[in-house]
């Protein structure tokens, strides 16, 4: 018999009227021949009126009375469900995080799921009930009550799925689906049938509010498909899954974060060990950084930019001051009216002139690019805060977002082409004990990669999408982008690395373009080579970063150019160093591997 997990989020039990009509759904799933587990959130804003009651208390909570606190919400709601469905002439059973087996870490506020038993769950469903389950929480192996984080029910339930083995996964909640990109900012964005994770990964980290990321993670490490669909109608919503909507069409959404404040640390010595220092005193105060980009340096220094909410400046700026004298930099800079945007795809990972037809489609709308970064399937732009909402229409409108591209195949045709072949998970590979557990999946080596850099790059619309243009014409593949401030005269500088054959190429482009805008200077390298770690919530697992540079500096390697996303971190590095670091990342990542 089928198995299914619905989840209903906080507003979708936001009344008794919207349990009853939960508990209906379930009710229908059953009588269609399913087996139904519930995965139920706190009633509305429940969990925020709990922390406002705590800081009412005191400003200090012991972080176990807090997850205590908050795992009333669920409870009040499973109850409540379970009640409803009895009413309505069905058999249920609500369950706590503990009563499901649920065991975490100790990490109150942020715990990581272990293990989950799922005998009781299984007797009581062969016993005809719904299992209706508190999402959000779990115990320790002291039997302490803990929670998940915010969001957290969403990884409840896509745990659950995985290890019961789920045909489905159902979310539901107040909006109908994944959007090409958020509706409120941008009417004409589209709903799609199909996202894959690492697109729906990368698109959450940019703010896109749909699920909890690491209840992606751990769908895509056990192969879970998730329908996120609107509990107020019955529209077919949105399949997360491995595969993409379309085989070819390179973007499938575009995010802008409004907010961004961008901190230049200017003349940092060019020597290992220096991003790290910097670094470490930010992700002390937990202030995720983005789009890190650090300038090939001169004079033996280099110029390190990165960007962090802004609501996080303030913070980030007392960080620098403690460390920037122990560090030896110049300087800090800082702008706190940019605004971000990025767009995702999983196939721009193997085309060319994906990056010069979003520069120029920003160009065209006379949009001004302050910094690039790129990873395999995401390129990010600053832009200037007043240009933002005209950047995104423009990149949506050049990607042709609003149609479903010719190629798109339903849930329905994907699951059909798969036949008897299983996407590739890694849950054989997993031990039982470690469900949430950082996975690696390689660290690689790329050699011949070349560097080409340009200086002094005018701050004005359109050179970015001319170099990437001519390069494109020339057909020489790109890998990484990075473009950066170039400190002294507001110009940038834009390094970009190419396979070590089409160096003599790139570097014939790049002479073009500095002849006709007039650059200052440009640069080519030879001797440089990509390391690369791979695996799953890169991101949510913050220390990977931390870790691969820390390793590189202890070993005297000095980083040229970084990009990490939710599914690698990237180091170019030099040469002649390049196996010595990749043995020393596979020794300081051993346990992970897998
Ligand atoms: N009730 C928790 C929260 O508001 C968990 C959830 O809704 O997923 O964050
Ligand atoms: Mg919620």
């Amino acid at each position: 018999m089928s198995l299914i997990v619905q989840k209903f989020g906080g507003t979708s039990v936001a009344d008794v009227e919207k349990i009853r009509a939960a508990a209906r759904k379930a009710i229908r799933a059953q009588r269609q021949g399913h087996r139904v587990v519930m995965v139920v959130s706190a009633m509305g804003k429940n969990t925020d009126t709990l922390l406002d009651l705590a800081s009412q208390v005191g400003d200090n909570p012991p972080a176990r009375e807090m997850d205590m606190l908050l795992s009333t919400g669920e409870q009040v709601s499973v109850a409540l469900v379970a009640m409803a469905i009895h009413e309505l002439g069905a058999k249920a059973t609500s369950l706590t995080g503990g009563q499901i087996g649920m065991k975490t870490d100790n990490s109150y506020s942020k715990a990581r799921i272990q293990s989950i038993s799922t005998e009781r769950i299984e007797r009581l469903l062969d016993q005809g009930n719904i299992v209706v389950a508190a999402g959000f929480q779990g115990i320790d192996d002291d039997l302490n009550i803990t929670t998940l984080g915010r969001g957290g029910s969403d990884t409840t339930a896509v745990a659950l799925a995985a290890v019961l083995g789920a045909d489905a996964c159902e979310i539901y909640t107040d909006v109908d689906g994944v959007y090409t990109t958020d509706p409120r900012k941008l009417p004409e964005a589209r709903r799609v049938e199909v996202i894959s994770y690492d697109e729906m990964l990368e698109l959450a980290s940019l703010g896109a509010g749909v699920m909890h990321s690491r209840s992606i993670e751990f769908a895509k490490k056990f192969g879970v498909p998730i329908h996120v669909r609107s509990s107020f109608s019955d529209t077919e919503g949105t399949m997360i899954v491995a595969e993409a909507e379309s085989t070819t069409q390179p973007v499938s959404g575009a995010a802008m974060t409004a907010d961004e404040a961008r901190v230049t640390v200017l003349g940092v010595p060019d020597v290992p060990g220096k991003s790290l220092q910097i670094f470490s005193a930010i992700a002390a105060r937990k202030i995720a950084v983005d789009m890190v980009v650090q300038n090939v340096g001169k004079d033996g220094r280099a110029d390190i930019s990165f960007t962090v909410p802004r609501g996080e400046l303030k913070s980030t700026l007392q960080a620098l001051d403690q460390v920037i004298a122990a560090v030896g930099a110049e300087g800090v800079t800082h702008d706190d009216q940019v605004s971000k945007v990025s767009v995702v795809g999983l196939n721009m990972a193997t085309q060319t002139n994906v990056a010069s037809r979003m520069f120029r489609a920003l160009s065209d709308a006379g949009v001004n690019i302050q910094m690039i970064t790129t990873s395999e399937i995401k390129i990010s732009t600053l832009v200037p805060k007043d240009q933002a909402a005209n950047a995104l229409r423009a990149v949506h409108e050049a990607f042709q977002l609003h149609h479903r591209p010719d190629d798109a195949k339903s849930w329905k045709q994907i699951k059909a082409d798969r036949g008897a072949t299983d996407v590739e998970t890694l849950v054989n590979r997993l031990r039982a004990d470690a469900l949430e557990a950082l996975t690696l999946t390689g660290i690689t080596l790329t050699k011949d990669q070349a560097r080409v850099t340009l200086h002094g790059v005018p701050d004005r619309p359109g050179i970015a999408a001319d170099v990437f243009e001519m390069i494109g014409e020339a057909k020489i593949f790109v890998d990484m982008i990075v473009q950066g401030y170039d400190g002294e005269d507001g110009s940038t500088s834009v390094s970009l690395t190419v396979e070590k054959k089409d160096l003599k190429r790139a570097m014939e482009v790049a002479e073009s373009i500095r002849a006709k805008h007039g650059l200052r200077d440009i640069q080519g390298a030879d001797n440089i080579a990509k390391v690369t770690v791979s695996g799953i919530g890169l991101r949510s697992h913050t220390h990977v970063a931390t870790l691969l540079f820390d390793r590189l500096a202890t070993d005297q390697i000095n980083v040229e150019m970084i990009n990490t996303s939710e599914l690698q971190v990237n180091a170019v590095i030099d040469a002649a160093k390049a196996v010595e670091a990749t043995e020393g990342l596979r020794k300081t990542f051993a346990e992970s591997l897998r």
